[in-house]
């Protein structure tokens, strides 16, 4: 067992039901494979990204033992959203509709200014108390250290942290 997987069960263990987990999903539980980058803004290109089993069986096991699993996920526009949430529906079919978060950075109604590593932060706010204990899994090293400057009780995992 790695050592986050650990501290997870412990905090799920000690916390009953104030265990909130925040999971990207470009690079975490969905791949990056770099031969489908031409065809990013075609309808239908998340939908057909590879699960990463690994993570999602993680993502399984912290919310059947009683965490609360998010999604928090950037797109660019608003149509590739029914993409995301097919796919999740799909793969991840154990995580509730109100807990799914996709903001579509670029949508010019949503008026998002602010610097990329800095909005998860205002959505894990939002959806949290500062007395939960909260993880936020995500390969973006500069989103992540964004999200903690703004909410240092935050815990931040990279999820190749899972992998032995
Ligand atoms: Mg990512």
């Amino acid at each position: 067992m790695t050592d986050i997987e650990g501290r997870i069960l412990e905090s799920i263990e000690t916390n009953k039901n104030k265990v909130r987990i925040f999971w990207d999903m470009d690079g975490t539980c969905t791949s990056m494979e770099m031969q489908n980058k031409e065809h990013k803004l075609e309808p239908g290109f998340f939908y057909t990204k590879r699960p990463i089993k690994t993570i999602i069986n993680f993502m399984k096991k912290f919310n059947d033992l009683g965490a609360d699993t998010f999604i928090l996920s950037f797109c660019s526009y608003n149509y590739q959203k029914d993409d995301k949430l097919r796919w999740l529906k799909e793969n991840c079919d154990f995580i509730k509709e109100e807990n799914i978060i996709i903001i579509p950075r670029k949508e010019k109604s949503l008026n998002i200014t602010e610097d990329k590593k800095y909005i998860k932060a205002h959505f894990i706010e939002k959806y949290t108390s500062p007395d939960d204990i909260i993880y936020m899994v995500d390969d973006n090293e500069t989103v992540l250290l964004g999200t903690k400057e703004k909410l240092p009780y935050l815990n931040i995992v990279s999820p190749i942290d899972f992998i032995e």
